[in-house]
């Protein structure tokens, strides 16, 4: 057997977490308790007939042999045949249990933890890379997978069979008993020290084997700049290097194995001549049989592979604990965003009031918003304006409920989104992301994530509602098309129009829009304006506008500066001001001029017509960066 585990002294438990990993995982397993009873059982049986084997040679050499009764030769002879089948019987059946409650176990914590994962708030996700969360979901399942599969069955197996060897020798001659331990201090020296080292090389070899996979990832990254300076002797050498210290690494383990397993093989055998030397001593003094001697000799040759596989285990059993200890504590993570136990459903309609809201991203993380105190009324349009990492996604973010304020509130219809139930949050205030994040399946599918019982028609009517049904009625498949997120055969423009018909299906009364930022060609800009424009018709809507000319249709604008709320007013009253947002619109209108040659008005209108109104707008002049 191989060494597959280790952890190094910052992963290793403490008592405290050791208990608590043993409580989890026992409360984990209490669904299962019929089939740790028949693991149990099995294992018992598994290891009953395996030492039954020598104990019936006893009886055949005692009472047979000895007192000459043929018979009881034959008898012996047939029980051992039995106990030998029933023996293969357990095993198959121990094997079987034991993975399979492995199995389940390692089953039902993976959904677990996926399911606590989708719960977890976006704070815990913006703290934690999805790298850490990959792994924690690959490498530490994986650590137990390695002892469920390779280890359970026999840590169970061999821990019973050496109990109950040592017991049954002891029961059948306890002089000759003690005597087997002659050797146990070398035995137990040698199993700590082969413990000691096989974790240093586990823990050497899982660090060189990242070192080199690091090596190997960049040169493969840098292979044309490695080509172009001819560079590939030094990767050549440096690869080599890292290479020659994975063998090293290895190395060690073979060391280790090559010098331990003799030893206790050793032991074996010295164990065996002394209890064949002073059995047979006992014997010709009369103070046991040579039934007991041979009892002896067999059960003892059974009992040192198990010791030899048991000092290997431990290393996995280590590691599958300190695997087990990092999930438990992703599961005990509580979800930031909950629902409180007497929430209650938002009203259908109402005003969203932000009072005296402050945030930031963590304890320790800056403040990104304060005192920001603004109302969006029931069918208004509000454009929320300011610098990039002003704040403005994080007011947004807010008004949906996707993160708490860290002081003040945010209300709809007068009720505290903190009172309210999540399920009314999301039907009545929805975030359209600038694209729609596309899941593996087809359009159709990914349309109604919202709204998971929309009927086929109802997507229908809703993309008609929006303008955009033919557009994807065209795509080769039509709604059926197979779409996934990387290599999607759907342009910037079309995720944006499925960003758009989803919340279209979940048809909230407040519609909070991030404005893409990326650049569209014409025609499709002006089908998702067109798209958002109906889209809008009738709801509370809140822009984050990043180009002005949607901000100068806003009914008023809310310029956001260093996560304070510095203006809010209509376009006309905030030009007229000549404050915060005076001067971005001047730097915007700069902007459009230098573009198009047209000279800024500088008085909210551009060129041959208006802005303010919405009615003339200087064509393509929304595919203008912000400003
Ligand atoms: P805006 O939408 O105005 O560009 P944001 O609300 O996105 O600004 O960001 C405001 C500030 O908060 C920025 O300093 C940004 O770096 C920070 N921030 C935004 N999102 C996160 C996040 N998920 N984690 C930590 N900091 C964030």
């Amino acid at each position: 057997m191989w060494i597959v585990g280790g952890v190094s002294d910052d992963e290793r438990l403490d008592a405290a977490a050791t208990r608590h990993v043993i409580r989890r995982t026992a409360a984990l397993l209490r669904p299962h308790r019929r089939l740790v009873a028949m693991a149990a059982a099995m294992a018992v049986g598994y290891v009953g007939t395996q030492l039954a084997g020598p104990y019936l040679v006893r009886i055949a050499i005692d009472h047979g042999v000895i007192k000459r009764r043929e018979g009881v030769i034959w008898a012996a002879v047939a029980a051992y045949t039995g106990v030998a089948a029933l023996n293969y019987v357990f095993a198959r059946r121990q094997i079987l249990a034991i993975g399979t409650l492995g199995e389940s176990f390692l089953r039902d914590l993976r959904i677990r933890l996926f399911a606590h994962l989708q719960r977890l708030g976006l704070g815990y996700h913006d703290r934690h890379p999805t790298g850490v969360i990959v792994s924690r979901l690959t490498s530490d399942v994986d650590s137990m997978q390695e002892l469920v599969q390779q280890g359970l069955q026999l840590l169970v197996a061999n821990l019973l069979l050496v109990v109950l060897a040592m017991v049954l020798l002891a029961a059948a001659s306890p002089l000759l008993a003690l005597s087997c331990f002659a050797f146990a201090p070398v035995l137990i020296w040698s199993s700590r020290r082969f413990k000691r080292q096989s974790n240093d090389a586990y823990l050497a070899v899982r660090d060189r084997i990242g070192a080199m996979l690091a090596r190997l990832s960049e040169s493969l990254n840098g292979v044309r700049v490695i080509q172009a300076y001819t560079r590939e002797p030094v990767e050549i050498e440096r690869f080599g290097r890292a290479n020659r210290s994975l063998y090293e690494a290895h190395m060690q383990a073979v060391r280790a194995q090559s010098w331990y397993l003799p030893t206790v093989e050793g032991c074996g055998v010295a164990t065996t001549a002394l209890a064949v030397g002073f059995g047979g001593w006992l014997v010709l003094h009369d103070r046991t049989t040579v039934g007991v001697v041979a009892f002896f000799v067999l059960t003892l040759n059974q009992l040192f592979e198990p010791i030899q596989q048991l000092s290997q285990l431990f290393n996995v059993v280590q590691s599958a604990g300190a695997a087990l200890h990092k999930l438990y504590d992703l599961l005990d993570t509580e979800p930031e965003v909950t629902e409180a136990p007497d929430a209650v459903s938002l009203p259908p309609t109402g005003d969203l009031t932000l009072t005296g809201v402050g945030f930031a991203y963590g304890p320790d993380a800056p403040a990104v918003l304060a005192d920001v105190d603004l109302t969006v009324h029931r069918g208004e349009r509000l454009a929320l304006v300011g610098p990039t990492g002003a704040g403005k996604s994080t007011v947004a973010k807010l008004a949906a409920r996707l993160y708490d304020p860290v002081a003040g509130t945010v209300a709809y219809g007068g009720v505290d989104l903190r009172h309210a139930t999540l399920h009314s949050i999301r039907a009545r205030i929805v975030l359209a992301p600038q694209e729609g994040f596309l899941f593996a399946g087809i359009l159709r599918d990914n349309l109604r994530i919202g709204r998971p019982g929309a009927t086929d028609a109802e997507i229908e009517t809703a993309l008609g509602r929006l303008g955009i049904l033919e557009r994807f009625q065209q795509l080769e498949d039509g709604l059926d098309t197979e779409v996934q997120e990387r290599g999607s055969r759907l342009s910037a423009g079309e995720k944006q129009l499925v960003s758009l018909a989803r919340a279209a299906l979940v048809d909230p009364p407040v519609l909070i829009l991030d404005e893409a930022t990326s650049s569209l060609d014409p025609g499709t800009e002006v089908e998702v304006e067109a798209a958002l424009e109906r889209l809008s018709e009738g709801r509370t809507v809140i822009v984050i506008a990043h180009r002005l000319s949607s901000a100068a249709r806003a009914d008023r604008v809310a310029v956001i500066d260093g996560g304070h709320l510095v203006e809010v007013g209509t376009h006309t009253e905030l030009v007229a001001a000549g404050g915060r947002y005076a001067a971005l619109f001047d730097a915007w209108l700069a902007g459009v001029g230098a573009a198009y040659g047209t000279a800024p008005a500088g008085d909210g209108t551009i060129g041959h017509g208006t802005i303010g109104d919405g009615t003339v707008r200087q064509p393509g002049m929304d595919r203008l960066p912000p400003s």
